[in-house]
């Protein structure tokens, strides 16, 4: 059984600066461009390392005219990825020569963590990992091989307190204490991708507000529907907390939730997954759309905007 995160949700400004981003800028691949299915003249962008692996997506719904979110108390505050050790003096000099702003590299339980942000002010880092040179990313037309972003590594969540947090991450979803460092305490499920899951206890402070550069959700793993439906019964005995009905994504199925500090957490299964719709090699270069919205395909694409020229 696989735990840790299945993807990041995020909110961004014009889809066309956000493709660029992602994908040259940052070398990750778009894996499936689809609509937002509760607002279909939207898009819904989904990056991921070279597979489409669960624990490596980033997905995003771009919104032209986005006003800018605050991060705060009870939201997600920076998503970070991870790359090899040795990787962090290339993308340092890329985020440079890119006009990327970022902070000066800081050491967290013993790795280093390059910060910047995306062109939303999205809070992002870069953790250099050791001894992940030969974990699986796929290929990449912008960034060469040993410095790839291999998947996400985590997140940091902003949280008035740690307690009731931590007991869903511990007993629900998969994920163990492993410490703390200042006011950072962390919770491991995997030393693979999408395996972190910080908490930054910050008490009294102002809360987020939602908008562009704004994480919306996290999502986290199950291996199928019996071990998601297993979740949900420990997290209604243990925590008395209810969940919304099994949602169907396409790619996944997904239960929603707002934990007790305030951030949206899903439980998505990791199948079928991303080649349901399209094989692997093609992942990312249509406009996919769930079989309710295929009848209105022609006025849903004369609704979106372009990405290319
Ligand atoms: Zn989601």
């Amino acid at each position: 059984m696989t735990h840790g995160l299945h993807h990041v949700t995020a909110i961004s400004g014009p889809a066309r600066r956000n493709l660029d981003f992602y994908t040259r800028t940052l070398g990750l691949r778009l894996v499936k461009k689809t609509v937002n299915f509760d607002d279909p003249g939207s898009y819904h962008l989904y990056y991921g390392n070279g597979e489409a692996e669960p624990g490596s997506l980033l997905t995003f719904f771009p919104w032209d005219h986005a006003a800018p979110g605050r991060v705060g108390i009870g939201e997600t505050q920076e998503t970070r990825f991870r790359v090899p050790e040795a990787a962090i003096g290339f993308w340092t000099h890329r985020l440079i020569a890119e006009g990327v702003p970022h902070e000066a590299p800081v050491r967290l339980f013993g790795e280093t963590v390059l910060a910047f942000r995306d062109p939303d002010g999205m809070r992002l880092s870069l953790v250099g990992v050791p001894g992940i040179e030969d974990e699986a990313a796929g290929e990449t037309g912008t960034i060469p091989a040993e410095a790839v972003i291999r998947g996400l590594h985590g997140v940091s969540l902003l949280l008035r307190e740690v307690g009731a947090t931590g007991a869903i991450l511990t007993d629900v979803l998969g994920f163990a204490d492993a410490g703390r460092e200042g006011t950072t305490h962390r919770f491991r499920a995997s030393g693979g991708i999408g395996g972190l899951v910080d908490i930054r206890e910050a008490g009294d402070f102002l809360p987020g507000r939602m908008g562009a550069g704004s994480v919306h959700h996290i999502a986290f793993r199950a291996a199928d529907d019996a071990e998601q439906a297993a979740m949900r019964a420990r997290l209604a005995g243990n925590h008395r907390l209810r969940t919304t009905e099994q949602q169907d994504r396409n790619y996944f199925r997904s239960l929603y939730f707002r934990e007790p500090g305030g951030v949206l957490f899903e439980i998505a299964t990791d199948i079928p997954g991303f080649t349901v719709d399209e094989p692997l090699a093609d992942l990312g270069s249509a406009l996919k759309l769930p079989a309710q919205f295929e009848p209105f395909r022609h006025e849903i694409e004369a609704r979106l905007p372009a990405l290319a020229d």
